[in-house]
């Protein structure tokens, strides 16, 4: 289509009132750069009405005169005013997988005059409606619907209130194109998209709820550390206000609860917790107490103090924003307790809007908690718990292109299995390959603030790295070279004059990736462990001395993710 049919099509949709199929529509040409929000929920209702102002910013390189605000297709746009002056727009569900209920109430706004390029508007705002529990994203493409309510668990209800943010319910107007969950990672890269052109976007909100003074006054939890949280009785009625202001929407998106709930504090946590969870919340809160020296020992201080409240749904999936972490406390187990302790006090201390390293990080601590309590071998089963998911990723690209080395690098995924599961173990292996003494020192020395280029944080492990890691950092964290695939490939035992045996190891490497690998040589009555580095596509060899003659060695513990496990053991034929 050339643009001047384009602007044809364009016109049409304007003079036929229909811009459904308006090809020229850019959703993304404006960005949200400060959002004033006043919030009124009615929990009784299900009710949520907001008013307000937001800016907003031209981000593409010609004149807008239209802007595009969607919020969630539960709630409707009321008014929108730029000065005194009433806007003219046209409302239309928008079907997206980016809210909850899979679609958005979009407003395709006809501006006063048109915005210049990196020009902003002011603009007033009005919408209102009901957010009630809403999975229809979720069971569209097929998930049953309990499956897909564990997941999607929104809503405003007397009972039980939460409302996360952009990418569950559109309940503050964003600008996006369409995201769909059965197109591989569409709603990531939509989201991810977003909260990169919200990067530098600050919101202020209001939130008030009023209730008969009659029912027990519930608790108003806010994601961020600067809410001021206001609880008022007036005549027969309370009144609940948080005023709460975001630097960046980068990294959290802003959500609340409310609910009936009671209050456990530690110096380390605090733990809101249902009726009939006071066990589990126990738990929780001791285990945390525990662990939060090791923690601090290896992530630094408590930045914000973090807190844990509590999901009605026992198998509701875990969210975590900032130091809220919304879980269903119901596991009275300590271990896994001190797991979840280990996770969320890793983010109250060590911040990073990169994934890999902020999430990566968290489950690297709970392989490191789980190490402490029942040594390495309990963590490298948990880690390998993980493996199996970065298996099928491997297999899926099993010769992975140029575009997709890069795309699926640690530094950009948008890829959980990756920034999650592979990170972890790409923290291990470094923790493994520089000591626990360089690699705290590195951590120590990361100030988010300075984290402009995806080399800051390799550079400062590889400052305190007293060996040459440019290959490792190439392999795993800057490109996606897959999974190594070690086996031996000989061993020979020879006597030495003093009786002890000499046996050298040659270990493949059959992948693509390489990796300081640990190999274990048995004999009668011991074993010895040793590291050799073998990069992608290449051959290790070491000498080893045994007081006895050598029976089998295995390589790899479980610490380094394979691809193949089946031919890491070779059992060695001794010269007597
Ligand atoms: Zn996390």
């Amino acid at each position: 289509m050339t643009s001047h049919q384009k602007r044809l099509l364009c016109l049409l949709c304007v003079l036929s009132a229909s811009v459904v199929n308006c090809f020229s529509l850019d959703r993304e040409a404006f960005s949200v750069t400060n959002y004033d929000l006043k919030l009124q929920v009615e929990p009784e209702q299900h009710r949520l009405g907001a008013r307000g102002k937001i800016t907003l910013r031209n981000d593409t390189s010609t004149p807008q005169k239209v802007a595009v605000l969607q919020i969630s297709s539960s709630l409707d746009w009321r008014s929108i005013k730029a000065g005194d002056k009433t806007l003219q727009f046209v409302t239309q569900p928008y079907t997206s997988d980016i809210d909850h209920t899979g679609s958005l109430s979009e407003a395709i706004v006809t501006l006063p005059q048109a915005v210049a390029p990196k020009g902003t508007i002011e603009l007033e705002i009005g919408y209102e409606g009901v957010v009630a529990l809403d999975a229809t994203r979720l069971t569209r493409i097929g998930l049953p619907e309990d499956a897909a309510e564990n997941t999607d668990w929104d809503q405003i209800d007397a009972r039980f209130t939460a409302l996360r943010g952009a990418g569950y319910v559109t309940w503050y107007p964003i600008a996006t194109e369409v995201a769909n969950l059965s197109e591989g990672d569409s709603l990531f890269e939509v989201l991810a998209r977003w909260k990169q052109r919200e990067a530098s976007a600050r919101m202020h909100v209001q939130i008030g709820l009023s209730l008969d003074g009659a029912v027990p006054q519930p608790e108003l939890l806010v994601n961020n550390p600067s809410c001021h949280v206001l609880y008022e009785a007036m005549g027969g009625a309370q009144h609940i206000s948080a005023d709460c202001s975001y630097e960046s929407l980068h990294r959290d998106t802003p959500t609340f609860v409310i609910a009936n709930y009671k209050f456990l504090e530690k110096p380390v946590i605090d733990v809101h917790y249902l009726s009939g969870h006071d066990v589990a919340a126990t738990t929780l809160a001791d285990a945390a107490d525990k662990i939060a020296p090791f923690i601090s020992q290896w992530f630094g201080p408590q930045r914000e103090k973090p807190k844990t409240a509590d999901l009605p749904d026992p198998s509701a999936a875990p969210f975590e924003s900032g130091g809220l972490l919304l879980t269903p406390l119901t596991d009275t187990d300590s271990k896994q307790a001190g797991l979840a302790a280990a996770h969320q006090l890793t983010h109250a201390s060590f911040l990073s809007f990169r994934p890999w390293i902020e999430e990566g990080l968290a489950h690297f601590a709970q392989a490191l908690y789980l190490e402490q309590q029942g040594g390495r071998q309990a963590a490298l089963d948990y880690m390998g718990r993980h493996r199996a998911t970065l298996g099928q990723i491997d297999t899926l690209e099993a010769s992975p292109s140029a575009d997709d080395a890069a795309n699926g690098s640690l530094v950009n995924t948008t890829s959980e299995e990756l920034y999650r599961s592979k990170a972890m173990y790409v923290w291990w292996m470094l923790r493994d390959m520089v000591g626990d003494a360089a690699l705290k020192k590195a951590l120590a020395a990361y100030r988010p603030e300075q984290d402009n280029d995806p080399s800051y944080m390799p550079k400062l492990i590889a400052a305190q790295a007293k060996r040459d890691l440019g290959w490792f950092f190439d392999d795993w964290i800057y490109h996606d070279h897959g999974l190594p695939d070690f086996k031996i490939q000989s061993a020979f035992s020879q006597k030495t004059a003093s009786s002890t045996f000499m046996v050298t190891v040659t270990v493949d490497n059959l992948g693509t990736a390489g990796a300081e690998v640990p190999f274990t040589v048995k004999f009668a009555g011991g074993e010895v462990t040793k590291r050799m580095e073998v990069r992608a596509k290449s051959k290790g060899v070491m000498r080893v001395e045994m007081p006895a003659a050598p029976a089998e060695i295995v390589v790899n513990d479980g610490s380094v993710p394979e691809k193949n496990v089946t031919n890491n053991s070779f059992k060695i034929e001794s010269e007597k």
